[in-house]
């Protein structure tokens, strides 16, 4: 091909006007379809084989029709497993989508601002900036707190462990005489960012939990106090407020001063539960929080973002950015004077985008009031769930919400409780109207119920109470 031939070709990539507007015509129809479908879509589908057409599709040397490029991901990628946006999504920690991050997702790629450095992407910096700032507030933290919008809560523990074993000033040999200190309901994300941060030898301790699920003091001070008699270093303590499994809230105030007692880094997972705190009653169940040396929320999670939002805030910058700060010699000097931090200095991530703007813009069209309220229904939502589970015949309850999720089970007549259980979880993914997930605790199979999704209010809460009463029915009969 000569250069006019190639030129005409790649320009195929850049559509001219007419067939750009045919194009987002085509995908706002597709999104307009999609919110239209969200009061009949199942939680949760099934299928024989699930996404099989997609590899039967392989992109070829030419493409296809918009029409048909769509219907391929709604049928192969929106349709089987869990639904991204149903408020009827209970299980795990459920995920949402409010169209304004949606939106602010597409502006941030449409744009394609560079978040990583002050110098090339200046507003883009300091909108990351001020939204944590904001977050920073919200939650207590002082002035001068920094941290970063990472791609989810796995990914900001990883930042707040490098920095908390940069203040502690680790060598690679020092890793198998560290003590790391959580729960025995921790999430393994935790541990998972021990590990990647070199720290996988370090001496984990599952510190054993309450009747409620949650870190017990007494156990925590013996723990320390062993490690400090066998010439240990005890370092990292992580506590969390609100498990995954339970819903479990740490005893943050006990552990915020057993960690300023034994000097260790207070590294608290709020990647569930800490945007409880918008609201008053979520700021009074999570006291103590303030007190992180380092702190993970999860805006996916409890700011309905977009999947991939995951935020962690540091109180100290200097073991932060000798984590992570780099020089090279393409890259301009950042200015001696420059306060505005830039994310490449505190994270991984270097060509990064305007991750903020699926959380600023919201913030900016609704303003915070009504992330409030979504809070506040939540936690008020989760209690009207409890008190109707305590309504079912042979339910057991297992734990009540602290914040918005709960355990419980039936008792089966006779027979193995686990496989009574595991029936009835069955049934209700088979039947995929509302969609909720299993987990142990103490040994035993139950059943959880996680109120967060953004449509998730009493209507979608009464559904899944009449679900779950007729699928205890059926496995009665069975
Ligand atoms: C979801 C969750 C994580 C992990 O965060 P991701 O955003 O899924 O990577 C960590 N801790 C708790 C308590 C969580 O609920």
């Amino acid at each position: 091909m000569d250069l006019q031939q190639l030129e005409s070709l790649s320009r195929r990539l850049d559509p001219a006007p007419e067939a750009r507007a045919e194009l987002m015509r085509a995908v706002m129809a597709y999104a307009e379809a999609f919110h239209e479908g969200l009061a009949e879509a199942p939680a949760f589908k099934l299928l024989e084989r699930p996404g099989a057409g997609l590899a039967e599709a392989p992109p070829g040397e030419e493409g296809r029709p918009v029409g048909a490029v769509l219907e391929l991901l709604r049928e192969q990628v929106d349709q089987p497993g869990a639904h991204g946006a149903s408020g009827r999504h209970f299980a795990f920690i459920p995920p949402s989508t409010q169209i304004a991050g949606a939106l602010g997702d597409f502006l941030a790629a449409l744009t394609n601002k560079y978040a990583g450095y002050h110098f090339a992407g200046p507003g883009a910096v300091r909108m990351e900036n001020l939204v944590l700032a904001w977050m920073a507030r919200e939650f207590g933290f002082p002035a001068g707190t920094h941290g970063n919008l990472a791609a989810g809560g796995s990914l900001a523990h990883l930042v707040g462990i490098c920095a908390a074993r940069e203040a502690a000033g680790f060598k690679a040999a020092d890793t198998g005489r560290v003590c790391v200190y959580l729960s025995d309901q921790a999430h393994h994300c935790v541990q998972k960012a021990l590990r990647v941060a070199g720290l996988g030898e370090a001496k984990v301790r599952q510190i054993p939990t309450d009747a409620r699920f949650r870190l017990r003091p007494d156990r925590l001070e013996a723990a320390i106090q062993a490690d400090l008699a066998a010439g240990l270093r005890p370092w990292l303590l992580a506590p969390t407020a609100g498990t995954t499994n339970s819903g479990a809230v740490d005893p943050l105030p006990d552990c915020a001063e057993l960690a300023q007692r034994h000097g260790l880094w207070l590294h608290t997972d709020g990647a569930y539960g800490a945007f409880f705190a918008l609201c008053a009653e979520g700021r009074a169940r999570l006291a103590g929080m303030e007190a992180a040396d380092s702190l993970v929320a999860d805006p996916h999670k409890g700011l309905f973002a977009p999947m991939g939002t995951g935020a962690v805030l540091v109180r100290h910058l200097e073991p932060l950015r000798r984590a992570h700060a780099y020089a090279a010699d393409y890259l301009p000097a950042p200015p001696e004077d420059l306060d505005e931090l830039s994310p490449t200095e505190v994270t991984l991530e270097f060509s990064k985008h305007a991750r903020a703007l699926r959380l600023w813009l919201p913030l900016q069209l609704h303003g915070i009031a009504p992330f409030r309220a979504a809070l506040e229904e939540k936690l008020r939502l989760a209690e009207l769930a409890w008190d109707g589970l305590q309504r079912l015949p042979d339910l057991e309850p297992v734990a009540a919400p602290q914040l918005s999720v709960m355990a419980f089970r039936f008792l089966p007549p006779a027979g193995d409780a686990d496989a009574f259980n595991q029936r009835i979880l069955e049934s209700l993914q088979r039947e995929g109207r509302v969609f909720l997930s299993g987990t142990r605790l103490r040994g035993a199979f139950c059943l959880r119920l996680a109120v967060l999704a953004l449509r998730t209010h009493r209507a979608e809460v009464e559904e899944a109470l009449t679900c779950l009463a007729r699928a205890h029915e059926g496995a009665l009969g069975a």
